[in-house]
């Protein structure tokens, strides 16, 4: 049976983009669908603007601290809509970017809606026109979009797509939820000049963590003025329009009764794949679901031999490194004739609270879990030299979860400037199974934050 093509990749996301040229470079014929600006959810309207707009709030602080070391007629003001702009036209310079790569790597692209005919055929959808290819292999990369809790009145929130496009910065901003991206927007708009309050329906912020980074992390929140009410009962909760703002009424669990004003709330309750994987008609195609994403092995590939899907459309670390080193490892596989598998474990990753949060390896939880009292931990907390000469009073937490008699490293977090520079580099040797001794043998760069990792007693 002939093709139009080898491969055609739904989603020019991270995952798309890094297996579409990846295979296009073993000279497979490609193509990849997308509806949207090219770059998904990373480029367009996550990790990049989201990390440009952590740089813009950062400055707030750095003022302060400035006027500690001698300078003066540092007098902070914030141009929002500059800023909106400049993020966009960085974001559409991206785009343009990531469509010359795939230019230039012999790729297709394809403008508009990818869903499945039959298991070999794919229709795209377009204002132009719909257009039917068939391919030998097809990989899945829809990624996965947020959902709002089921809460009266929830319409008028907004979720993380909108926060990059807002036309005027919220004077009171109300966030719903404590993961990476409720975490994230509440200490760039604090930073920004805003109201802030978060809601959580828990104790604490970034579930999954190791507890001494929630504890730190939040404990800090609250000291740079964000609001953080828990124990909030979602079922509760109503949202209202009045002419004040967005009313919020909600109970917390000791039945005590809250209401908030906001001028924007943002629903950062989690991202699921279903919105995404819906419009692919994947029955059509027999391709199978479970706990509503796409479910493959460890190999990409579903129940369909010639069908894969990588990245946050199968819900597993949904994080864009982790779906670019699956779609790379998809096409080594398929095309290029070097089986591989990548490991899902010990991978990094940094939450842009302010201050930063960065782990990679087990949890202290994790590590008791599966290891007990083999388990042991060193920590520091301790203020940074650079806060020395200022008023800033907030802690570096740096820990090492180690396990055994010869301590191997099996977890290192950190919260404080530049946790996610410094602990990029803490994974090579946690992925490579060091020691405590490894790190005790490693001479200190001095003063340095990061030396307290090679010091701890
Ligand atoms: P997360 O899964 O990280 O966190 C969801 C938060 O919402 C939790 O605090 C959770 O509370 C709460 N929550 C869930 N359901 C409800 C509900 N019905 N009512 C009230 N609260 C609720 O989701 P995010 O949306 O923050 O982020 C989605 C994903 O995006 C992340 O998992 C991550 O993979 C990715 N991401 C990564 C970033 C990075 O690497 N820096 C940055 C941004 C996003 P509870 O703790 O009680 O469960």
């Amino acid at each position: 049976m002939t093709f139009d093509y080898d491969l055609f990749v739904i989603g020019a996301g991270s995952g798309g983009l890094a297996a579409s040229k990846r295979a296009a470079s073993y000279g497979a014929k490609v193509a990849i669908a997308e509806s949207d600006l090219v770059g998904g959810t990373c480029v367009i309207r996550g990790c990049v603007p989201k990390k440009l707009m952590v740089y813009a709030s950062q400055f707030a602080h750095w003022y302060d601290d400035a006027t500690g070391y001698g300078w003066e007629g540092v007098a902070p003001g914030h141009d929002w809509s500059k800023l909106i702009d400049r993020v966009q036209a960085e974001v559409m310079r991206l785009n343009g970017l990531h469509i010359s790569f795939l230019e230039k790597a012999g790729v297709e692209l394809i403008s508009g809606l990818g869903r499945f005919v039959d298991a070999h055929t794919v229709e795209i959808v377009s204002p132009e026109g719909n257009r039917q290819v068939t391919a030998r292999y097809i990989l899945i990369a829809v990624g996965a979009e947020a959902v709002r809790p089921d809460i009266p009145g929830i319409e008028h929130s907004i979720t993380s797509r909108e926060m990059f496009l807002l036309p005027e910065r919220p004077e009171r901003f109300v966030v719903l939820g404590g993961g990476y991206i409720g975490v994230e927007f509440a200490g760039i708009l604090k930073g920004l000049g805003s109201q802030v309050t978060q809601v959580l329906r828990g104790d604490r912020i970034l579930r999954g963590f190791d507890s001494d980074i929630r504890d730190q992390v939040q404990q800090a929140m609250g000291d740079r003025g964000i609001t953080i009410h828990t124990h909030a009962d979602m079922g509760s909760m109503a949202i209202e329009k009045t002419d004040r703002g967005l009313l919020i009424r909600f109970k917390t669990t000791d039945g005590a009764a809250h209401e908030l004003l906001a001028d924007a709330i943002l629903s950062a309750t989690g991202r699921k794949p279903k919105p995404q994987i819906e419009p692919l008609n994947l029955d059509k195609a027999g391709v199978e679901v479970m706990n509503g994403a796409i479910a493959v092995g460890i190999d990409h590939c579903t129940n369909q031999p010639h069908i894969y899907a990588v990245g946050d459309c199968t819900d597993r670390v949904n994080l864009t490194p982790v779906a670019i080193a699956e779609g790379r490892a998809f096409a080594d596989t398929v095309f290029g004739h070097q089986p591989r598998t990548i490991s899902h474990r010990n991978i990094p990753s940094a939450v842009f609270s302010q201050p930063e949060a960065a782990t990679v390896g087990m949890t202290e939880e994790e590590a008791r879990a599966a290891y007990g009292d083999r388990v042991k931990v060193y920590r520091a907390r301790f203020r940074p030299m650079i806060y020395s000469l200022t008023d800033c009073t907030e802690k570096v937490l740096v820990k090492l979860v180690v396990e055994g008699e010869n301590e191997r490293v099996l977890g290192v977090h950190m919260v404080g400037k530049d946790s996610a520079e410094i602990i990029q580099g803490m994974a090579i040797p946690v992925v490579m199974g060091a020691t405590k001794a490894d790190f005790d043998r490693t001479i200190a760069i001095h003063p340095s934050t990061a030396e307290e990792f090679v010091t701890l007693r």
